[in-house]
């Protein structure tokens, strides 16, 4: 879990391979959808330019399908969930379990903003704009606190400050992995 541009895509990557865990990147799964020229993958575009959350509906399907078509893998690294309280409700409803670990990337708002623009520029993703960034941060904020404290009561929680150079974030974060193995 983390804010818009807190570093947690770059850190799942680096985390699947160096693990061999399966990578489920919501928000690149949601990206690939939206490029589609459907009524969904419209109505995906729609809510992401908006930094609003695509329904929970959509997101646990996708979920669901990456990871029964990964059965073999040792593990799963869902990146960019939950979002908010229901989503981790109904993950433990249909998984039929609770997540081994919930690592949350703490980042000052100033630093998610100015990654994010940076990444706005090279990248040329849309939802990087200073308008949508600031609705993504309003809808994380308003959001994660159920969570956190969901997973808190679950003793599950683990925060990395994500504020550092990213392969000073990445020690932290084979830290927590190792200590689960
Ligand atoms: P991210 O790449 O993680 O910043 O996600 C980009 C956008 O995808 C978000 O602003 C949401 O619109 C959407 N999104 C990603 N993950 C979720 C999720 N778990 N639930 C709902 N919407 C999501």
């Amino acid at each position: 879990m983390g804010g818009p541009g807190c570093g947690k895509g770059t850190q799942c990557k680096n985390m699947a391979t160096k693990y061999g865990f399966c990578h489920v990147g919501l928000g690149q799964l949601l990206r690939q959808e939206a490029q589609r020229n459907t009524q969904r993958g419209r109505k995906i575009h729609d809510i992401m330019l908006q930094g609003l959350l695509v329904p929970t509906g959509t997101i646990l399907d996708m979920i669901s399908n990456a990871m029964l078509s990964r059965p073999e893998s040792r593990g799963f690294l869902i990146d960019g969930f939950p979002r908010e309280l229901r989503q981790a409700k109904e993950f433990e409803r249909i998984v039929g379990r609770a997540p081994d670990i919930v690592i949350v990337f703490d980042c000052s708002m100033d630093t998610m903003v100015r990654r994010a623009l940076r990444r706005g520029r090279v990248e040329h993703r849309a939802d990087d704009c200073e308008q949508a960034i600031r609705q993504r941060l309003e809808t994380y904020y308003t959001l994660c606190g159920p969570v956190l404290t969901f997973y808190q009561q679950k003793k599950l929680l683990c925060n990395i400050l994500a504020e550092e150079a990213p392969e000073n974030i990445f020690a932290k974060c084979c830290s927590v992995i190792e200590s689960l193995q």
